[in-house]
């Protein structure tokens, strides 16, 4: 075996074919398997070629701890450059103070923007995970859990929406040191005028864990927290269609804080090849095309909601603004586990979540994922009906599985 490996292009699967089959079998299989089922995980999408180029670049092999013009490690002065772009395009884009782009996951974001503004022990206002709160919103298998006392506000049980009242109330009685505004299976745009009142009330941080909307954010498709928020906190990966990871945006009274919260306090080296990927995606973000791309997102996930309230399963809070809907598949006769067995059986993947009613388990999808293939209304209706057909019939597994399978092909998120 060679001792030094040339580079025969970002991409190519070819040289760790010939180096390691059978990884590469393992590529080409996942390839297949995102290609020919429906991605309805509400929390995936498709990046571009150039973002996966920039994943697999020589950037990966680069030491870079600090933050640019200020590293703990040499040889630094191209990736600093990669890093400041990244940062002022995330600025620019969302019309923010301050950019930290070194969080490697949204849950690390979350992590250091509580080390910024938090004590251990402190008392931190979230969503409570029941009614859609992340597992860093106070879970006891968690860290938030473990090291602050979380209290948790809610969504009404008949309208699904969330309980403003109750979330003032608990402020007032709890004087929580933050709160937290975010939610992995919230489908309505969230007031942030609203919870921004309630923390100057009590004179907490306002936190707001963006993850999932803040590609819609970018796109002009859904109201943005940076106004409100003192942290926001998001994921790249999401709608907004980047390379796996976090970032940080805050005013530049917390900059300082924030960048110490990441790095030394929570992290170590940067992940510069997916910084790197995160300026790409970032750019992308900010062209007319991605914008006309977000608003179908949203259109595509009504056309969604509809459909399947007109087969019979209607959607938590009876609509959607965003790229996700939650449903309880319970009137087609399946429960939220049994659902998820025969859609995955039929093509189409998706995950199961908690609903406000306690012990059911519902079902949540999202079209970021389909409308980066290039499907729009009319095809988003049609999963909704294949969908069903699934659930109310397991022996029509099959059926649905070749028109998924037809619908895949038509719509290739890697086109070659
Ligand atoms: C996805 C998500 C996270 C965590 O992101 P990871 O990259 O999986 O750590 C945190 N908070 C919310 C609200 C999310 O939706």
């Amino acid at each position: 075996m060679p001792v030094t490996h040339a580079l025969e292009g970002p991409l190519s699967v070819d040289v760790l074919g010939r180096q390691d089959p059978e990884l590469a079998e393992i590529l080409l299989g996942e390839l297949e398997r995102q290609s020919t089922t429906l991605q309805l995980i509400a929390a995936e999408n498709f990046t571009s070629p150039a973002v996966l180029a920039a994943l697999g670049s020589p950037l990966a092999n680069k030491y870079a701890e600090g933050y640019p013009g200020a590293r703990h490690h040499g040889g630094c002065e191209i990736v600093d450059v990669a890093e400041r772009i990244a940062v002022e395009r995330a600025k620019a884009l969302f019309g923010a103070d301050h950019a930290n782009v070194q969080s490697h996951s949204g849950s690390s974001a979350v992590l250091a923007a509580y080390a910024a503004l938090l004590r251990p022990g402190d008392t931190v206002l979230a969503m409570g995970l029941p009614h859609g709160g992340h597992l860093t919103h106070g879970s006891p298998a968690n860290f938030s859990g473990r090291w602050f006392d979380f209290v948790g506000y809610g969504v009404d049980p008949e309208s699904g929406l969330i309980d403003y009242e109750q979330m003032r109330a608990l402020a007032r009685t709890h004087r929580p040191k933050a709160i937290v505004c975010g939610s992995i299976s919230y489908p309505r745009h969230i007031d942030y005028a609203a919870f921004r009142e309630v923390a100057d009330e009590v004179g907490a941080y306002l936190i707001a864990d963006a993850a999932h909307p803040m590609g819609l954010v970018a796109g002009g498709a859904a109201p943005s927290p940076v106004p409100y928020a003192d942290v926001v906190c998001a994921t790249t990966h999401k709608v907004l269609r980047g390379p796996r990871g976090g970032m940080l945006l805050c005013g530049s009274e917390l900059a300082e804080r924030v960048d110490r919260a990441v790095f030394p306090f929570t992290q170590g080296g940067a992940q510069m090849h997916t910084i790197a990927a995160k300026a790409v995606a970032f750019g992308e973000a900010a062209t007319p095309a991605f914008t006309a791309y977000a608003h179908q997102v949203v259109a595509n996930a009504r056309v969604l909601a509809q459909s399947l309230a007109a087969e019979g399963l209607p959607v938590t809070t009876g609509g959607t603004d965003t790229h996700l809907l939650t449903v309880d598949p319970a009137p087609l006769g399946v429960d939220g586990r049994t659902a998820r067995g025969r859609l995955a059986a039929a093509g189409m993947v998706l995950d199961t979540c908690a609903l406000p009613h306690p012990d059911v388990r519902g079902l949540r999808l999202g079209t970021a994922a389909v409308t980066t293939q290039g499907m729009g209304e009319a095809e988003l209706a049609r999963i909704a009906v294949l969908f069903a057909t699934a659930l109310r019939d397991e022996s029509a597994g099959r059926h649905v599985r070749e028109e998924v399978r037809d619908l895949t092909g038509r719509f290739p998120p890697y086109p070659g």
